[in-house]
């Protein structure tokens, strides 16, 4: 109900409101107003009466008073009373009568209208029964019960309790022509005359007042359907001229808003309210078009803004996908205070699945300490200070397994987020470090050759001057032609075996010599040799290598142990050029006071093949473990042949190789060579960042 009347239309509720206000003053007019107006009528009527009554007993007292004079009898006295007061008449049709107080048969002793009442016994239907009974003046009103309400007994129990009291009951109305057959009803004051045992008493009817409060109500009735009639039809005007149709008005300019008209005006009239209202509806209108306008241009250019950007992505995943450097996206790892402790890839790009073999599902996700295998993630403070402070960073980095390099190129994204670019710089390495070793050999080589074909050239020069002066002496023992030929063969005698042995010296010098430029130009070959990389069977390379080298083996009487070698990726020509020096080596400098023994091992370690050739021969001194592998180095010429180019060629072959060597060795106990070489299975690792 409440909710409906709170849905209902504003007319709706005033009329409701205004009905309530009708109801309410009705309620009040009817329940309240028109009861006090009848009580006061009554009183009025009733106080009249009580006069009235009072200025006829005042008759009754003054032929008492004559009776006690003397001057009247009681008879005459009773007589005279009852004949005046029969007289008396007041309008509109007001008389007085008399009764006495005989119980319990009372009887009229005088009715000036219906005079044959008088003495005669009342208490038969259809006498007319008493209603309610007030005793005394102001006393409380009492309705009387049937079988009680005698009219004439009524009297006298009213006068029994207080001397007088009013009684209502009907009654016929006098008129000419005899009382009415109509009964009506009547309220009567009746008083006792206590010296001669009278009630004496007057009545006056009261359906007048009943009429008039009728009227009154029905005049009232009228009047507020009238004045309600008259408010609604005010309000009807009041709703159409300052609700309904500014409201209407308002609601179709709202609706053509809605359609996009934001031009048309509002159309009719508006005051007090309905005027305000349409102002702040206009207003808002107005602001909202402007906000729409605002929003539309701001609409436009976030569309604008977000195609450029989705070009743009476009654009950066193409790049991303076609880019042969390594991509990798990461976002850093948080422990709970905020400090990075991890990081984790997001996406990579196919150069990256290409080179780490792995696919991007199975990458995705995955923290960098689960991904290269490592305690702590691998650069991470270097990685979080990018991604937050976005500086970008750029370093070289190697890997750990296969000593590739990559160039790491670092950028922030923003929201912890980062990049790797990996470019793979090994090739550009290598041949950084080649062309440095290559430097360096070119270095030695400069400094040896001249250094070591210095020697033979000095002694050639110092023994050809010697010859010199033998010709010389031999010349000028010759053309002085007083010598003797005795003098000339003396000369001779003397400088022949000089001249020999200049000769000889400068015949060594020059097989020094020969033999230096034949290991350089050794050298030079093997640096310029083609070379043709491929799975080499290492097993069957150091069984040729050792075959070849059996008699010598007899010969020093040395034993050689070969386990089973893995094969690994190289030049088997080349290869067979190191091993052939190596174990060449191994023989020289064997040890005279115990039988020599050799060995070759092989291993893989971190995914490339070690071999290992080990004697238990002489051995070398700590400090001399690098320069072994320079030019033209030996420990001691004077012991043991060779040029000490054999360790060079062998750097310079494994060089090209992709190989490496280096030696162990302890005087006294003997020496291991240790050569590395890719493996065959090996292939372009991934590049971790380590
Ligand atoms: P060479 O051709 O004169 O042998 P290498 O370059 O092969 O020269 O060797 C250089 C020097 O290294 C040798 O003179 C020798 O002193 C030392 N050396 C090489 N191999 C061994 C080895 N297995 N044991 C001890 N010394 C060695």
């Amino acid at each position: 109900m409440l909710r409906f009347l709170l849905n209902a239309s504003l007319a709706f509720k005033m009329v409701v409101i205004m009905g309530l206000v009708a109801v309410l003053f009705l309620g009040t007019l009817l329940l309240v107003y028109l009861p006090t107006v009848e009580r006061e009528l009554r009183q009025d009527r009733k106080d009249s009466l009580r006069h009235l009554v009072e200025v006829t007993h005042s008759l009754l007292i003054e032929y008492d008073q004559r009776v006690g004079t003397g001057e009247l009898s009681l008879a005459e006295a009773q007589n005279r009373a009852i004949h005046r007061i029969g007289n008396l008449r007041y309008e509109p049709s007001g008389y007085f009568w008399l009764n006495d107080t005989a119980l319990p048969s009372p009887r009229f002793i005088m009715h000036p209208i219906v005079s044959n009442l008088i003495g005669a016994a009342i208490d038969q239907a259809p006498f007319p029964q008493a209603r309610q009974v007030q005793y005394g003046r102001a006393g409380p009103i009492h309705t009387i019960p049937a079988g009680q309400n005698n009219l004439l007994q009524t009297f006298v129990d009213a006068v029994n309790h207080g001397g007088e009291g009013y009684v209502t009951y009907h009654w016929p109305k006098p008129t000419p022509n005899g009382p009415t057959e109509k009964y009506y009803p009547k309220e009567s004051f009746v008083r006792l005359f206590e010296p001669w045992g009278w009630i004496i008493g007057s009545g006056s009817y009261i359906d007048d007042i009943q009429a008039r409060l009728a009227r009154l109500r029905w005049t009232i009735l009228a009047a507020t359907g009238a004045i309600l009639a008259a408010a609604m039809l005010l309000l009807a005007v009041f709703m159409a001229l300052f609700v309904t149709r500014p409201m209407a008005a308002l609601m179709h300019y709202a609706e053509k808003v809605s359609a996009g008209d934001w031009t048309s005006p509002v159309a009719g009239r508006f005051y007090g309210e309905a005027a305000r209202l349409k102002s702040v509806i206009t207003q808002m209108v107005h602001d909202l078009e402007h906000a729409l306008q605002q929003a539309n241009t701001q609409r436009g250019e976030a569309l604008r803004e977000s195609e450029k950007n989705r070009l743009l992505t476009v654009k950066l995943n193409a790049l991303f996908k076609a880019m042969t450097e390594l991509v990798v996206l990461h976002e850093l790892v948080l422990d709970e205070s905020g400090q990075p402790v991890n990081y984790r890839i997001t996406d990579c790009n196919a150069a990256f699945e290409e080179a780490t073999g792995l696919r991007k599902a199975d990458v995705v996700g995955k923290l960098a300490t689960e991904f290269y295998f490592t305690e702590t993630a691998p650069h991470l403070n270097a990685f979080a200070h990018v991604a937050r402070s976005g500086e970008p960073l750029v370093f070289e980095t190697r890997t750990a397994q296969d000593e590739r390099y990559f160039l790491l190129s670092v950028a922030s994204l923003g929201n912890n987020e980062f990049v790797t670019i990996a470019t793979d710089i090994t090739k550009r390495k290598r041949t950084e470090q080649l062309i440095a070793n290559k430097n360096k050999e070119l270095e030695q080589l400069v400094y040896a050759t001249s250094h070591d074909l210095r020697s033979p050239l000095v002694n050639i020069d110092g023994y050809g001057r010697e010859l010199g002066f033998a010709v010389a002496a031999i010349q000028a023992a010759g053309t002085d032609s007083a010598s003797s030929s005795e003098k000339l063969a003396a000369v001779l005698r003397t400088t022949m075996p000089e001249m020999t042995n200049a000769l000889h010296h400068i015949r060594n010098s020059t097989r020094q010599m020969d033999a230096l430029i034949k290991g350089l130009l050794d050298l030079s070959r093997a640096g310029r040799s083609a070379i043709d990389i491929g799975p080499v069977d290492m097993d069957a390379l150091i069984a040729k290598v050792v075959s070849s080298l059996d008699h010598q083996l007899k010969h020093v009487g040395a034993q050689l142990h070969r386990s089973a070698l893995p094969p690994c990726k190289g030049d088997a020509i080349q290869l067979s050029r190191v091993f052939a020096n190596l174990f060449g080596n191994a023989l020289k400098f064997l040890d005279p006071q115990r039988p020599g023994v050799i060995a070759i091992r092989g291993t893989m370690e971190a995914g490339r093949c070690v071999y290992c050739v080990e004697d238990n021969g002489i051995g070398i001194a700590p400090e001399y473990h690098g320069k072994i592998f320079e030019l033209f180095h030996r420990l001691d010429p004077a012991r043991t042949e060779g040029e000490g180019l054999g360790l060079a060629i062998v750097q310079q072959i494994l060089g090209r190789l992709d190989g490496a060597i280096w030696v162990e060795s302890t005087p006294g106990t003997g020496s291991r060579f240790f050569v590395s070489l890719p493996s065959v299975r090996s292939k372009d690792s991934f590049p971790g960042p380590v």
